[in-house]
């Protein structure tokens, strides 16, 4: 008898997702944790809950539309490229991203960083971080300010699409980065390469409606939404696995 590698090896795409509808009943609580990150989330508030800074048009356009589009197109390229998103977590398909399609790089990084950065927001969020984030940063930056002037600039310098983080390399310090397009830090190819803890999303679908040609009013508008508890939790995950 073959197993389910071999079945799937040797039946086709089209087979794949008949193959696999018995495999998910299955799935230990740690496996459907990990397809479900392959999956577009609920939104963790409604779209005109970040107005006035984020418009609630631009929020459901860009979650409907945008995100829902790289969550659907990471799906396929999951299947043409044969990632089991129940073997494979989203992180370590990230970690190994230049041995796969263009397609699956722009669809994966763009798929994990708009789930991060929904995350990343709330309505009037606390206005700074505290704890372990907030003395990294005062230490790696000298304040909160100088980090927010050191961030906000990779974000207006950011030529064209992409994105602006605040990150944890491998050895445990901060750094900020940007990436093109929908790269991220966790890419085998990023520059500046480390666990994301901050994200903000600079393409023109992000802020167009309501700020047009000025991004860097929409940076500054963007401070006010900041999830630091979110931020922290993240810093906290990131220095424990380093
Ligand atoms: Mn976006």
């Amino acid at each position: 008898m073959q197993n389910r590698r071999q079945f799937i090896k040797s039946s086709g795409k089209a087979s794949i997702a008949i193959a696999t509808l018995p495999i998910i009943s299955k799935m230990s609580p740690a496996t459907s944790v990990m397809a479900s990150e392959y999956q577009q989330q609920p939104l963790p508030y409604a779209y005109a809950a970040l107005e006035p800074a984020i418009d609630a048009l631009t929020m459901e356009i860009h979650y409907t539309k945008h995100a829902a589009t790289y969550a659907k197109n990471l799906a396929d390229a999951c299947v043409a490229e044969k990632v089991d998103s129940t073997i494979t977590s989203l992180t370590d398909l990230l970690k190994n991203i230049s041995h796969y399609s263009p397609k699956m790089r722009n669809n994966a990084g763009g798929h994990y960083n708009h789930e991060l950065f929904w995350q990343l927001m709330k309505p009037t969020p606390a206005k700074a971080p505290t704890g372990a984030l907030a003395e990294a940063i005062t230490k790696t930056f000298g304040s909160l300010d100088a980090f927010k002037t050191t961030f906000g600039d990779a974000a207006k310098a950011r030529f064209g699409s992409g994105w602006a983080w605040l990150l944890v390399k491998s050895d445990g310090s901060l750094a900020v980065s940007s990436t093109p397009n929908q790269d991220n830090p966790l890419m085998d190819m990023a520059e500046t390469k480390g666990t994301p803890i901050v994200g903000l999303d600079v393409w023109e679908h992000a802020y167009y409606l309501k700020y047009q040609n000025k991004r860097p009013d929409y940076i500054n508008a963007w401070w006010n939404l900041v999830n630091w508890e979110f931020a922290q939790k993240k810093y906290a995950e990131a220095i424990t696995k380093k």
